[in-house]
């Protein structure tokens, strides 16, 4: 049987795409392997929204390319952000590479692979690499959202309901990688999630670059050949919230990542309302300065983010808020730092993702004037790295003593217990009776900056 090696890196969309390339695969008739040395095919499924992801993959490609040397016949494919960002580049710095495919065209990764695999007969018996064309899709209709995964656990699925963006933060190279923000229809994504809880799901994770931007971009193309009206009358994302939460069987609904300019209090309410959608919102922050937050082309003032931030608080009892924030933006001063250490503060995240500022060739930030110098920047998130993590343990540790409703996802790390996540999406590891997919309820005994610990204390059904 011919075997495949995935590695992915990046985001949980590119996970998603993992899951995706694995079911395309598998179709084929590969079967998976932990280790690139005995695969046939080995895929690497890129991001390059910041450069130490770009690095890493260098030194997987580097084992790629001795495995080629050794066995011409292997077939090496990239997939993901690079290859949209940078294919002509990609080919040049690794000419073994058989094919590339980015993330709007995963439909073709089939094609790729047969185009990759040299025509049998007696003229094209050997194995050749020099013959194989080099297979690449150019852009197209973002057909992916509907494609097959092969999930990892059968209870949970990844939902992708829009990809893309149209933000164009001033530092992201997503927008350029993953193109304009395409939704997917409200119905068509409700039917899957349907049929989703048919095969045994019961939570679904709503993936977009901008979740609540959901909708912005449907029922636009309005009339006879498709002139546009003012925009964004297709139902929006609490509209699709409450939708999903009237599945019957369905019973968590989580989502990411939201803007914070676009947190609407329709949204607030209807995460308030839904008793299926989980009690946690990823809101990157980014910076709390204003002019730097302009500088970033975010859309929002300090003070605005803090007024979305006490809103949720308000309206969503036990509601996590986690965020992402990035340290070193180009001409950041120490005071418009301190500023994004005040916002930390106010806000009173749960938890967060700490950022060196990286630079992004094509990006509007990478040509700023006043970029800082590597120790500033690591100096820097180090201090937000301290602040974060403070903060995460104090939430945490107001969970001991309470009880936390855990959907078990499998064992600990060591092994020894079990371990599932909260619906503030906190790993909690578990003693007690219980199984991967059941939902218990946890008495909470301890805490520390990134999980819980405790007892199961009864089998829970919401409903
Ligand atoms: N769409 C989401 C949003 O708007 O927050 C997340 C997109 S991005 C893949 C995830 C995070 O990476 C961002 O929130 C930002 O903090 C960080 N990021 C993006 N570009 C970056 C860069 N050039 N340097 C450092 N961090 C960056
Ligand atoms: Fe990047 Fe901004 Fe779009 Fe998020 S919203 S993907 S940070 S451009």
């Amino acid at each position: 049987m011919r075997t495949y090696y995935l590695r992915s890196f990046g985001c949980q969309m590119n996970e998603h795409d993992a899951e995706r390339i694995r079911a395309l695969l598998e179709e084929r008739g590969l079967a998976p392997v932990g280790e690139p040395d005995g695969a046939d095919v080995l895929v690497y499924n890129t991001c390059t929204v910041r450069k130490s992801a770009d690095d890493r993959l260098a030194g997987h490609l580097g084992t790629a390319a001795r495995l080629k040397r050794e066995d011409p016949g292997r077939i090496v494919l990239v997939t993901g952000c690079l290859p949209q960002a940078e294919k002509d580049e990609l080919f040049r710095r690794f000419p073994f590479v058989d094919g590339a495919v980015g993330p709007q065209n995963l439909h073709h990764l089939g094609d790729l692979l047969d185009a990759a695999v040299e025509p049998p007969g007696p003229a094209g018996g050997g194995a050749s690499s020099a013959k194989r064309p080099r297979g690449y899709f150019e852009d197209g209709p973002a057909m992916s959202g509907a494609l097959e995964a092969r999930r990892q656990r059968p209870f949970q699925a990844w939902v992708q309901i829009m990809s893309g963006c149209t933000n164009f933060c001033s530092y992201c190279i997503v927008p350029q990688v993953r193109g304009p923000e395409r939704s997917r229809d409200l119905a068509e994504v409700v039917a899957e999630v349907r049929r989703l809880v048919g095969d045994g799901v019961r939570e679904v994770t709503l993936l977009g670059q901008n979740v609540n931007a959901y909708g912005r971009d449907l029922g636009r193309l309005t009339g006879a050949g498709g002139s546009r009206s003012a925009a964004g009358d297709g139902p929006g994302f609490p509209a699709l919230l409450r939708a999903l939460d009237a599945v019957d069987g369905l019973e968590r609904v989580r989502f990411m990542t939201s803007h914070p300019k676009d947190l609407s209090d329709e949204l607030v309410a209807a995460v308030a309302e839904s008793p299926s959608v989980c009690e946690h919102v990823h809101l990157p922050a980014q910076a709390g300065s204003d002019r730097i937050l302009a500088a970033m082309r975010r859309g929002y003032t300090a003070e605005w983010f803090i007024g979305r931030a006490h809103a949720l608080r308000e309206a969503v009892p036990d509601v996590s808020i986690t965020t992402d924030l990035i340290a070193g933006f180009p001409g950041e001063t120490e005071q418009e730092f301190a500023q994004t250490l005040d916002l930390v503060e106010a806000a009173a995240f749960d938890a967060a993702y700490t950022f060196v500022y990286s630079p992004r060739r094509g990006t509007a930030a990478a040509d700023l004037p006043g970029q800082l110098p590597a120790e500033v920047k690591r100096e820097r998130v180090e201090r937000l790295i301290a602040a974060t993590q403070r903060l995460a343990l104090k939430s945490h540790t107001s969970w001991v003593g309470r009880r936390a409703e855990v959907l078990v996802e499998g064992a600990s790390r060591d092994g020894r217990l079990l371990r599932g996540r909260s619906r503030q999406n906190v790993t909690v590891n578990v003693s007690g009776p219980s199984e991967p997919g059941a939902i218990v309820d946890v008495e909470v005994t301890t805490a520390t900056t990134t999980t819980l610990r405790g007892t199961v204390a009864t089998a829970t059904s919401r409903r």
